[in-house]
This record gives structure tokens, C-alpha cells and sequence, in this order.
């Protein structure tokens, strides 16, 4: 990979007001979590529209945590040095925060603070019955599924559902922090996913510069820069050349 193309991305943060990064499953694999949507994940052993939909949950909570048994083992993952790095860049003021699509909360672990979570997390747990919520400590304790302590009904975890709405206190965050955003990394997402996917065109279409941090890169079409390659591997050289 061309040197200056990491001296140039050094150089956009630097002179950047408010960057804000955009990170999707490709941050996580390196985690051990493969991808939902790519072969061997999630979506290719769980039919998205019999598991993956609050609806299916209402209809038969029980069916669908034989799916969510298995994804809430996710929150045993470690961040990578790539979670670090991204951390070291808020800690050094390059980086104002982080939109993501994960609900593995490795970007918390791995030392980052301002982090949004787009599509819920797996660290609280709802009762749709009474509305109490519940920690995932509890939930790992409990049987699988997990019942409610005050009234026992079926638990389900805090994460967007493919036919809810993303909620609106989360909407107005994402907005807010994108609202004077400057610089827009794209990282370990091909950005297909809406509304999440709408992020990327709403920078550009301000003004802001886009870089874009992927195996595969898909957005060629808005990056001023793409770096292409494994997660932590390109986060490691930029925080390398960092004085
Ligand atoms: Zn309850």
C-alpha cells in the first residue's frame, strides 16, 4: 500500500474540526465475530425474516433466543489493537466519536468513550410485559430464555430488530454528532445497511471529506482516501504515524 496515502489521512485528521467514524462488522471479525451477513455468520445459519424481526420475537420469544443464545456469547469477544487505536485517536482529539452498527460493545472495551450505538446493544435487556430492564450479567446467569425477575416474562435484548425503527433518542445523537462532522471514516462497513448507509452521502453531500478503511473496499465513488486492508493493521499504521 502507497506510504502517502497514511501521511494524507494523517494529515485530514489533523486538519479536521470534527471527525467522526463510521464502523460496521468488519471491525469485529478480527474479534472472532464473524460477519452476520457473510458466510458462516449469523444470517446464514437464522433465517433473518423467522428470527431476526420483533414480530417473530412477539410471536414466539423462545423460538427466537435460540438465535440470540448463541449471539449473546458475542459479548465474551476481546477488542483488538485496532479498538485501541481507535481510541487513541479520541483520546488524542482526532477523533470526536464513533457511529456503530455492532452491538458487541468491543469499541467500549477496547477504550473508546463517545460511542453510539445505531442498533442497540446486548448490555441491557427489556420485559416488553412491566418494562423493567435487566443487566447481561443476569441474563448469563438466568436459563436461556431469560425471564423476567419481576413478572417472568421473556426477555429481549436491547438491539434493533430488522423491521424496528431506529430510536429516536438514538437518531437525534447520530444526528447531532454528524451535524457539524467535517471528516467521515468509514471502517469495516460496506455500507448497506439502511439508514445506517445514508451516513456516508449525508457527509459528502455537506462537504466533508470521506476516508474509507476496508477489505473490500465500496465506496470508491465519495472516499477522498481508501485504505484498503485489515482493521486493525491500517488503524496501527495511522496511529503509528502520529507525532
Ligand atoms: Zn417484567
Amino acid at each position: 500500500m502507497p506510504e502517502d496515502l497514511y501521511e494524507k489521512t494523517v494529515t485530514l485528521l489533523n486538519q479536521s474540526r470534527n471527525a467522526v467514524a463510521l464502523t460496521g462488522a468488519g471491525v469485529s471479525t478480527e474479534s472472532g465475530i464473524p460477519d452476520f451477513r457473510g458466510k458462516g455468520g449469523l444470517w446464514s445459519r437464522f433465517d433473518p425474516y423467522e428470527y431476526g424481526t420483533i414480530r417473530a420475537f412477539l410471536a414466539d420469544p423462545e423460538k427466537v433466543w435460540q438465535m440470540l443464545a448463541g449471539l449473546v456469547k458475542i459479548t465474551d469477544a476481546e477488542p483488538t489493537s485496532g479498538h485501541e487505536g481507535m481510541a487513541i485517536l479520541e483520546e488524542k482529539g482526532l477523533l470526536t466519536g464513533i457511529i456503530t452498527q455492532n452491538i458487541d460493545g468491543l469499541h467500549q472495551k477496547g477504550g473508546s468513550n463517545n460511542v453510539i450505538e445505531f442498533h442497540g446493544s446486548l448490555d441491557t435487556f427489556s420485559c416488553l410485559s412491566c418494562g423493567e430492564n435487566h443487566s447481561l450479567a443476569y441474563v448469563k446467569e438466568d436459563a436461556t430464555p431469560p425471564h423476567c425477575e419481576t413478572c417472568n416474562a421473556i426477555l429481549k435484548p436491547d438491539i434493533i430488530f430488522f423491521d424496528e425503527r431506529i430510536p429516536d433518542i438514538v437518531y437525534t445523537q447520530t444526528q447531532n454528532i454528524l451535524a457539524s462532522a467535517d471528516l467521515l471514516l468509514v471502517v469495516g462497513t460496506s455500507c448497506q445497511v439502511e439508514p445506517a448507509a445514508r451516513i456516508p452521502y449525508q457527509i459528502y453531500n455537506m462537504g466533508g471529506k470521506i476516508i474509507e478503511i476496508n477489505k473490500e473496499p465500496a465506496l470508491n465513488h465519495l472516499a477522498e482516501i481508501t485504505l484498503q486492508g485489515n482493521f486493525s493493521t491500517v488503524i496501527n499504521e495511522i496511529v503509528e504515524r502520529l507525532a
